[in-house]
């Protein structure tokens, strides 16, 4: 397993950008509008794009992210671990009692597949699981 992003959850997506990218100065790889999940995100690349930080906007008032915003405030959201066969590792999990925000993965535009655990059995961390397409 290796560490594919850690997420922080921000209220404005370009003043995040203006300390993570310009005054940090950490490389921007993308930025984009998931229209599904009602956000937007910024991929900054950590150890030459082996990981990213990915801060996180919600641009609905129905989304899980403003949910939890208005619980914890903005700031670290997610963990995301890249594993290589993301069913064995849910089944695994389903297996030791955890329960799963995504019991079955849910499939992205670009094919990588993901699933979330749930904070509770993670203790109090929202962990992620990615498969990357092959
Ligand atoms: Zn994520």
């Amino acid at each position: 397993m290796k560490l594919d992003h850690l997420a922080i959850a921000v209220a404005d997506l370009d003043a995040a950008l203006a300390f993570y990218r310009d005054a940090l100065g950490l490389p921007l790889t993308r930025v984009e509008a998931v229209e599904r999940e009602g956000v937007r995100v910024a991929f900054l690349s950590l150890d030459d794009g082996a990981s990213h930080l990915e801060l996180v906007q919600p641009t609905r008032d129905d989304t899980g992210i403003v949910k939890w915003m208005s619980k914890h405030g903005p700031g670290m959201h997610h963990v995301c671990l890249a594993v290589a066969d993301i069913e064995a590792v849910l089944a695994r999990l389903a297996a030791h009692g955890c329960e799963l925000i995504n019991p079955q993965p849910v499939e992205r535009a670009d094919g990588t597949r993901y699933a979330f655990i749930h904070p509770r059995s993670a203790f109090g961390v929202l962990v992620e699981l990615y498969e990357k397409p092959k």
